[in-house]
């Protein structure tokens, strides 16, 4: 990199922190993107005098909201609710909502600005936002969470619609979260539309959008394998999270013949030597999706398998590492027990699941190494072609969106060769990624004149 760009994306990043101080998270992602495309901006005058790059780090739109609701005792709480609309260049805003504790405005933003690049490369006409807010659906009755969802709703359905914005799940957002802020959404607005993605079968849903995450995980995992002739099968693999990404990532990967050793929660991680198996799997998902426990009952129902408290899963040796919790779960020393045990494969389905430090351990080893916006993709994909069923009033079979998620998971991956292969041959996965999704949405942007 020339000393001209060097200083260009100081510049940038200086004044990106400068407007949006704290913002620990969004910084990081933004500056991920601004390195990968400095190059090719300060390579073409028209995206620096229509400041592309300036625009595309200020949401279009930031809604911040009360969020007061009763548990069942009566006592009154208040959460803040936000919905980040970062970009509608190539499509409606979509994106999903996460509930959970930590989530703040940084977080909401950085989701938000992955999500625009991540949906420009599914080929699919999206735009990107992330909204969520900070409540914690742990431990809270179902009657609890209804209520929460339907205040949130009460507030979010004003900014949202099938050609607006189109909402569906991320972390403490699965199937009944979707169903309470659906079933509010109708009732306020009195229409049947397609505004979330991730309903239920019978209520507008698509087949295997649960799936659709973990499972393209391992389908763009796979491509990354086979270019240095390689496959799943035989292979030792880690994954972190045990919710809905690292469940369908755990059961591909399985049937692909790969053992898969480990799960974690915020907790703690278990480690099965022996590999999971369907009856395993069948366990997870009793456990995590309908009785909403702990992973560490997982080391108490089967012999040989062990919890550790407080612990993420790399310090186990494996061969492939599919990270599918949270951001920044895999730091600087996680990184280096990934390479020290022998680890050739790290492909994100968490978004943002490294830190910066790491992802040059990782590179600078020679791993293949696969950014989230690129191999978690499939899910909103799914949620693309989710909308389009609604629209149509269609319901697609399982092998056919399962057709669709494979040709967009081995797009994404041919777009990351194309953007992302050095003279030496050698593939930056983030590099292509992020190139690429900014090349389409700057190119919209640019049409569309200073909006
Ligand atoms: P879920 O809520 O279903 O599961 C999240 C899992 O990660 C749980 O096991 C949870 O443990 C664990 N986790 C959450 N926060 C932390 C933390 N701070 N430290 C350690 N573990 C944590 O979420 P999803 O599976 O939907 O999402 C996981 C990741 O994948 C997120 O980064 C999300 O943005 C991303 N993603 C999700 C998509 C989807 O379709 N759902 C699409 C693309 C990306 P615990 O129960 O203890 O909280």
């Amino acid at each position: 990199m020339d000393s001209f760009t060097r200083h260009y994306i100081e510049g940038f990043m200086g004044d990106v922190i400068a407007r949006n101080p704290g913002e620990s998270e969004f910084h990081q992602a933004v500056r991920e993107v601004v390195e990968s495309v400095a190059s090719y901006v300060t390579a073409y005058p028209q995206l620096m005098d229509q400041k592309i790059l300036e625009r595309i780090v200020e949401p279009e739109r930031i809604i911040i909201f009360r969020v007061p609701w009763m548990d069942d005792r009566g006592e009154v709480h208040i959460n803040r609710g936000f919905r980040v609309q970062c970009n509608s260049a190539i499509g409606p805003y979509k994106g999903g909502l996460r509930f959970h504790p930590s989530v703040n405005l940084s977080i909401m933003k950085f989701l938000a600005f992955e999500q625009t690049f991540k949906n420009a490369l599914t080929t699919l006409p999206m735009g990107g936002a992330k909204g969520g807010s900070d409540f914690n659906p742990r431990g809270k009755s179902d009657t609890e969470v209804m209520r929460f969802c339907q205040s949130f709703m009460t507030e979010l359905c004003r900014h949202i619609g099938p050609d607006t914005d189109v909402p569906a799940g991320d972390i403490g957002v699965g199937g009944r979260e979707i169903g309470y802020l659906f079933g509010q959404y109708k009732r306020l607005k009195d229409e049947f539309s397609g505004t979330l993605t991730g309903k239920g079968l019978s209520w507008g849903g698509s087949l295997l959008r649960p799936e659709a995450t973990g499972y393209g995980l391992c389908y763009f995992a796979s491509q990354m394998l086979e270019t240095r002739g390689q496959r799943f099968e035989g292979k030792k693999v880690n994954i972190s999270g045990a919710g809905n990404v690292a469940q369908y990532a755990a059961q591909k990967a399985m049937r692909l013949g790969a053992v898969v050793q480990t799960l974690s929660d915020s907790d703690g991680f278990i480690y099965d030597p022996a590999g999971l198996t369907e009856e395993k799997m069948d366990f997870v998902f009793e456990l995590k999706n309908i009785r909403r426990g702990r992973i560490k009952e997982y080391a108490a129902r089967f012999p040989g398998v062990t919890y550790t408290p407080g612990e993420r899963p790399w310090g186990i040796p494996c061969d492939i590492a599919l990270p599918c919790a949270t951001q920044n779960e895999i730091e600087k020393a996680d990184a280096e027990k990934l390479v020290a045990g022998g680890c050739s494969c790290v492909a994100e389905g968490a978004n943002m699941p490294s830190t910066p430090e790491a992802i040059r351990i990782i590179q600078g080893a020679g791993l293949l190494y696969s950014p989230g916006k690129a191999s978690n993709a499939g899910g909103v994909a799914t949620s693309g072609l989710e909308m389009s069923q609604n629209s149509m009033r269609q319901h697609w079979t399982s092998d056919e969106v399962d057709q669709y998620l494979h040709r967009i998971m081995q797009d994404i991956h041919a777009t990351c060769l194309k953007y992302g292969t050095g003279e030496d041959g050698t593939v930056n996965y983030v590099k292509g990624a992020n190139l690429a999704g900014f090349i389409k949405v700057a190119g919209a942007m640019s049409d569309q004149g200073l909006v």
